[in-house]
């Protein structure tokens, strides 16, 4: 298989989980999802093979095609779950029901879309509110000033299954930065809840902050890098 060794990465990273998230004291369980963007088919057979149940992708088409390769698998036919990690253009919406999880909920435009595709599908789509949290304009969500106007809009689409948040910090910022992000993304949950939505999960850490980020509450961590190794 192409990723000798994952099962130990895999195991590594579980333990670094479960120790950031004793040193954190919230008491949160904590879904490791395994970025496979990048990778062919075969990286989602050898996660599965490692015991992983979530994989993530952030683009639409290519984790189209990664599940269709995949059909009767047993990665496929076991349940694997996907997840939809990245900015997701309006026009392509219609894809949402094939995802356990879309996580980039990030504008009202895409909030219309949905709803319309949930509406077709005859079943409520899963999401997570993408807050932008850090300011920083080469991300998308939303700001968390406009999180409470949002929630309440949203308690009232039983279209959307508004599960929770989902937040990036900004790449390489120093320790102290990364905990004032992930707490505002905990603090957009919770104005989530305010108005009566599900909200429970946050999405938060990736390979080189999931530690600090399960330290302040992460729920779900996407993790590509440490698992796969370097993108090309
Ligand atoms: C690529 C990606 C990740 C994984 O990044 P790594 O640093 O490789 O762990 C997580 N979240 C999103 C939204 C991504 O696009």
């Amino acid at each position: 298989m192409g990723f000798p060794g994952l099962p130990d990465r895999v195991a590594e990273v579980r333990e670094r989980i479960a120790a950031a998230a004793r040193r954190g004291g919230h008491g949160q369980a904590v879904r490791l999802v395994a970025v496979t963007k990048t990778h062919g088919p075969e990286a989602v057979e050898a996660a599965w093979a490692a015991g992983i149940t979530d994989v993530g992708e952030n683009k639409v088409q290519e984790a189209v095609a990664k599940m269709d390769a995949l059909a009767g698998a047993p990665c496929t036919t076991g349940g694997i779950r996907w997840h939809l990690i990245g900015h997701l253009q309006t026009n392509k919406a219609k894809a949402l029901p094939r995802f356990a999880l879309f996580h980039a909920l990030d504008r009202d435009a895409l909030v219309d879309a949905a709803r319309q595709v949930a509406v077709k599908a005859g079943r409520a789509i899963e999401v997570l509110v993408q807050v932008n949290v850090s300011g920083e304009e080469s991300k998308g969500g939303y700001a968390p000033g406009s999180i409470a106007a949002l929630a309440a809009r949203l308690s009232a689409m039983p279209e959307l299954a508004v599960r929770g948040v989902m937040t990036m910090a900004p790449f390489d910022a120093e320790e102290r930065v990364l905990r004032a992000v992930f707490a505002g993304a905990r603090d957009c949950a919770a104005a989530l809840r305010a108005a009566g939505l599900p909200a429970t999960e946050l999405s938060m850490g990736m390979s080189g902050d999931y530690e600090v980020a399960v330290e302040e509450g992460a729920t779900l961590v996407r993790l590509g890098t440490v698992l796969f190794g370097e993108r090309s």
